[in-house]
């Protein structure tokens, strides 16, 4: 256990400003994510080691398509969540507290020798919500720039500008999942702070990478859909933007997944509407995946099952071989 960072005491209660709940809590309670809580004054992070889930990953299955393309990351994470999506795929390691799964004990020394062990250029903090570990995912962090690896996080966004800012994070996917009432009804939080996270990752010059999960009835009608990529297009045309195909999960189990024509259809938009880079995920096989050059359409990169093949692109200049246009990539 470790005292946690940003947070303000209260007259024995304490106020945590991780994230933009803004939990007063109250001596002896835990927050809303289940990871910090109130002893005697002080505000811990509870889950502070307790790593529920340890793997090696394609960086692609993040997804992260343009940061060090058909690289291996070492992928953790700690249980709980700051949101309660009702169709969450994770929601057995998410919407469980960090000291009631089975776990591996960890410090961030352990995390770092493991991942050089295994010769991995970097780490991703994923699978539950990474803000709410936010100080393991710090220290771990820190010593990884020491040895020269990267961090990448997967994350909904609900973190607040501070720690944002502190981080040394490099690569970031965000989902924007939908609309002000999705988020109310279905995530039981807001938007706008998300949209704020998005913008300030891009002025600190963190590589982001947008994700859209469109659940079939909740947000794929065109409204949304158009929502997403005009937002994604203030943040640069260069952002890369992947819809991503909903399957049946957790508390919405009565909604089909999403047909594959609507996460097409959505593609094409935002191709037309001026983005270089949009994808279709979790259709494997599916062209969307692979990466085309924005200006003469050449297949630069093959990706299959989280496999991936460069085609006409020249890694070391970043430009496409066909046509010499600079690509957006980061490796
Ligand atoms: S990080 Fe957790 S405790 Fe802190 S404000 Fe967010 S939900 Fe509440
Ligand atoms: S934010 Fe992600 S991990 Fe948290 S409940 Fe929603 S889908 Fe699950």
């Amino acid at each position: 256990m470790r005292e946690a960072m940003f947070y303000k005491k209260l007259n024995g209660k304490v106020q945590c400003l991780l994230c933009p709940r803004h939990c007063i809590i109250p001596e002896g309670k835990r927050g809303f994510c289940w990871n910090r809580e109130n002893i005697n004054g002080k505000l811990y992070a509870v889950g502070y080691g307790k790593v529920c889930s340890l793997a090696i990953d394609p960086i692609e299955k993040k997804p992260l398509y343009h940061f060090y393309p058909g690289s291996s990351v070492l992928s953790l994470a700690i249980g709980g969540c700051n949101f309660r999506c009702l169709h969450c795929q994770n929601w057995e390691v998410s919407q469980t507290p960090p000291d009631k799964l089975v776990y591996r004990e960890m410090s961030p020394e352990e995390v770092i020798n493991l991942a050089l062990y295994h010769k991995v250029p970097g780490l991703s903090y994923t699978y539950t919500e990474p803000t709410v570990y936010y100080e393991f995912m710090y220290d771990c962090s820190v010593l990884a720039k020491k040895y020269g690896l990267f961090n990448t996080m997967v994350t909904n966004g609900y973190i607040e500008k501070e720690p944002l800012k502190a981080l040394p994070v490099d690569a970031m996917n965000i989902d924007i999942k939908g609309n002000e009432k999705f988020y109310r009804e279905v995530c039981k939080a807001e938007l706008s702070p998300v949209l704020e996270t998005c913008k300030l990752a891009k002025k600190l010059g963190i590589w982001v990478e947008i994700t859209n999960l469109i659940v079939p009835r909740y947000n794929d009608n065109l409204d949304d859909i158009l929502f997403i990529i005009d937002f994604v297009k203030s943040l640069g045309r260069e952002t890369p933007l992947h819809f991503t195909r909903f399957h049946p999960d957790y508390k919405l189990l009565d909604v089909p997944p999403t047909p594959i024509e609507v996460l097409e259809k959505a593609r094409k938009l935002a191709i037309e509407e001026g983005l270089k880079y949009v994808y279709v995920g979790n259709v494997p096989g599916h062209e969307g995946e692979n990466t085309y050059c924005p200006n003469c359409k050449a297949l630069l990169i093959e990706r299959s099952l989280f496999g991936i093949k460069i085609v006409d692109l020249d890694l070391e200049s970043k430009r496409c071989l066909v046509c010499g246009e600079k690509i957006d990539i980061i490796c």
